[in-house]
């Protein structure tokens, strides 16, 4: 912020700016100022001195006609001698007597100068002539005496450009001291502007107490301030859980590996009887599954993550088709479990990713069928509704990054244009139920309500995370109703695609 710093960028100083500004205003009201002043002073003078000539003229005139002698005459010449040019001229324009040379026959006739001619007219005649270098003005002033003879006073004064001329060095220094004085005072000025502009605390812009004019720039600063924030704690907050999920990865993958190596240096090392040999291969297939399991659905997470899915072209899906699918594929862990699934309702379509949709089902049959009991059911209905209320992310605990990513998914544009209507899937099952304070938490990665038997019904820990991605993904919503005891009911609701 420093005016130092700006200038070194080439950029306007606010200094030289004020300074210009100011400056350019005051010289031209210096100017202005010295030519009507001078204007005003001058032409009042000028008439000034003509009624003052004037009157003297009447004051000799009065006193040569009172006497007019000759002795008069001396007298007036005395009087006047050295301030102005006394000329005495006869009623034919001869020149009787003139001041300013000893020999006044050798003037020419003055008759028909302007002020003698209006003085035969009218007794009296003021005019001022400029002289001929423009350098001074005369002012004469004549008055007919009885006689017929006419007085006549003249008196050279300064010509306005002369006058003018004698003003300019004043006014020199006037302005010189006015630049002088408008650096300072811009320079103090700027100063004083500045000086909380400097004191600023960016970090509070909205807590500065300065120039109102400021307020939008400070509003709009705590803005990007408060956006920036906002995305450096998402990133922070996407970092960690990156490292926290591949710390669960790694341990994840270590738990299957140890087994499996452990079993296969006893059969390495001949430990293992040939009798049992099928069932520690069993083993080992076991725990390879599971690691298989894992690696799969990590993929499909930083699939997700990553908007992977957004390559592929939202295509119209048949919800029911892709259960019937699912539940099919899930039918010899059901028959194992003797758990009977069904799945029933209309073929209604959303529009989206094939695979994603497959890899929801299938998660939550599989979930309905593992976390049950040998007689239990699991159902899963398709319908298609009006929807209560749009769909709204933001209550479901959807991060910034989650939400702009499904904005520009593949799957939004249709979805906005798709009718109010949804398809809702609704898997209910008949297993223990979960308590409603861990409805939230069942959907991060790698929670399990109970380690060892998610682990021994070959959980991955993973599989609720992708439905609820993919169910976001989908701009869909997700619901859990569950009592412990009862059962749990999973809702999905997904817009419908308008084409069938
Ligand atoms: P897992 O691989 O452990 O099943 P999930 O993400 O699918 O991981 O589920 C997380 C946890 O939620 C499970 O460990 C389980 O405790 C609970 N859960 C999921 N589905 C059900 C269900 N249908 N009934 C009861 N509990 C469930």
């Amino acid at each position: 912020m420093a005016l130092g710093s700006a200038r070194n960028r080439g950029m306007r100083s606010l200094s030289s700016k004020i300074f210009r500004t100011v400056l350019a205003f005051t010289l031209a009201v210096i100017v202005v100022m010295s030519l009507v002043l001078t204007g005003i002073y001058y032409f009042s003078a000028e008439r000034d001195g003509e009624a003052r000539l004037m009157a003297q003229a009447r004051d000799a005139a009065a006193y040569l006609n009172d006497s007019p002698s000759d002795s008069n005459v001396e007298v007036m010449k005395d009087q006047f001698a050295g301030l102005v040019r006394f000329t005495l001229i006869d009623a034919e324009g001869n020149v009787l007597y003139d001041s300013s040379t000893p020999d006044p026959s050798a003037l020419e006739n003055h008759g028909d100068r302007p002020e003698i001619a209006a003085a035969e007219q009218a007794g009296t005649g003021a005019v001022t002539r400029f002289s001929d270098t423009l350098r001074t003005d005369t002012v004469y002033a004549a008055v007919l005496l009885d006689d017929g003879s006419i007085v006549r006073l003249a008196e050279t004064r300064e010509s306005l450009l002369s006058f003018a001329g004698s003003l300019v060095a004043p006014i020199a220094a006037s302005l010189a001291a006015a630049v002088l004085l408008v650096l300072l005072l811009s320079r103090a000025l700027t100063r004083r502007i500045m000086k909380p502009i400097d004191a600023l605390d960016f970090s509070r812009p909205l807590d500065n107490d300065i120039y109102e004019e400021m307020n939008p720039l400070l509003v709009r600063i705590d803005e990007q301030q408060r956006q920036l924030k906002a995305q450096n704690e998402e990133l922070a907050r996407a970092e960690s859980m990156r490292r926290d999920f591949s710390a669960n990865v790694s341990h994840e993958m270590k738990t299957p590996l140890q087994v499996i190596s452990g079993y296969a240096e006893l059969m390495r090392g001949g430990l293992v009887p040939p009798e049992d040999t099928p069932k520690f291969a069993g083993l080992i297939y076991d725990e390879s599954q599971a690691m298989r399991s894992l690696i799969n659905d990590v993929l499909t997470l930083s699939r997700l993550d990553e908007t992977a899915f957004e390559g592929d072209a939202a295509v119209p899906v048949d919800v029911l088709t892709v259960a019937e699918r699912m539940a099919s594929r899930l039918e010899a862990l059901a028959g194992e479990r003797a758990v009977v699934v069904s799945v029933g309702g209309v073929h209604a379509f959303m529009l989206g990713s094939e695979t994603l949709v497959e890899e929801m089902l299938y998660n939550l049959i599989e979930n309905g069928i593992r976390y049950n009991h040998a007689g239990g059911s699991v159902e899963v209905s398709v319908s298609e509704e009006e929807a209560a209320h749009p769909f709204a992310h933001a209550d479901r605990g959807l991060s910034p990054q989650q939400a702009s990513q499904m904005l520009h998914g593949q799957a939004s544009a249709q979805a906005v244009a798709a009718s109010q209507r949804q398809v809702v899937v609704r898997a209910r099952d008949t297993g223990p139920g979960i308590p409603s304070d861990k409805h939230e938490k069942i959907f991060e990665r790698f929670y399990r309500m109970e380690k060892s038997r998610s682990k021994e019904t070959g959980g991955t820990g993973l599989g609720l995370a992708i439905v609820k991605h993919a169910v976001l993904y989908h701009n869909g919503t997700i619901e859990v109703q569950s009592e412990v005891g009862k059962g749990t009911t999973f809702v999905l609701r997904f817009p419908a695609a308008s084409s069938r």
